[in-house]
């Protein structure tokens, strides 16, 4: 096929893959603020690129991807590993922390779930067997919806909703933290859109990057119990494209066994 992206295929072209293999890929995350040196898409674009990966090697079209995620406000528990004194006075949604010079798009919660919805009510009137949720985005409010509606269409429909997030942690081997705007991330879309990500817009290597600073965090933040530094530990600045890459790979790798997986038990 030419392109797995469907904005660019005619319907001729649409409905023969769908005869071929009949999936479809819906990528969705936020714009969402991730620290000064990375691009504002980087959820969606990373949602985006495994959808077209997996499109390109099992079969199926990517749907226009969702720019669209969700978020709560902050626990006073997750403001205190963070290094904030006053937690319980604050009110922070997501990762929009005060210093931040820009607020994120967080669509809520409500309107979140009736977006994606109507998404999924399109693609299950197209006839699809299999249709993929490619989240980006690693919210607790967003992932409840996506797999609640998910379970739903699944049911309700003639069509099977899976829902998928990166995974990248290698076979056997303890993973590797995620985070928000750390050194997973900025490895990917050093892969996945170098010129995008300016590593220059932080502070030199031997500054600390105190979580209250820089709206950027390592997983260890969101867990209860306080984490061992008040500054990130899976450094951005240490990104490369060659970890981008194995990353990407990994993801990839598993988002396919799992497509065909589902697909095959259809
Ligand atoms: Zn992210």
């Amino acid at each position: 096929m030419r392109t797995v992206q469907m904005e660019y295929l005619r319907p001729g072209e649409i409905l023969e893959e769908q005869r071929r293999v009949s999936i479809v890929y819906l990528p969705v995350g936020p714009l969402e603020w991730h620290g000064p040196a990375m691009p504002y898409g980087t959820d969606p674009l990373i949602a985006q690129a495994l959808a077209r990966g997996a499109a390109e090697r099992v079969g199926g079209v990517v749907a226009p991807t969702l720019f669209l995620g969700t978020e709560r406000e902050r626990p006073a528990y997750i403001l205190e590993n963070k290094g904030f004194e006053h937690p319980e006075s604050m009110y922070v949604l997501g990762m929009d922390l005060p210093k931040n010079s820009m607020k994120s798009y967080y669509a809520r919660e409500d309107m979140f779930a009736v977006t994606v919805r109507e998404h999924l009510r399109m693609l299950v009137q197209h006839g699809y067997k299999l249709i993929v949720i490619v989240n980006g985005h690693g919210a607790s409010g967003q992932i409840a919806s996506l797999k609640r509606l998910a379970v739903e269409f699944s049911n309700e429909t003639d069509s099977r909703v899976m829902y998928a997030f990166a995974n990248i942690c290698p076979d056997g081997e303890p993973e590797p933290d995620f985070g928000h705007g750390t050194l997973v991330e900025t490895s990917l879309m050093c892969y996945l859109a170098g010129s995008s990500v300016q590593l220059s817009e932080l502070p030199p290597r031997d500054v600390p990057l105190k979580y209250t600073d820089w709206g950027i965090a390592d997983s260890s933040v969101f867990r209860p119990g306080k984490p061992e530094s008040d500054s990130v530990i899976f450094d951005p600045r240490d990104a490369t494209y060659e970890r981008g890459e194995a990353f990407f790979r990994t993801a990839l790798d598993h988002l396919c066994r799992d497509v065909e997986a589902a697909y095959r038990a259809l």
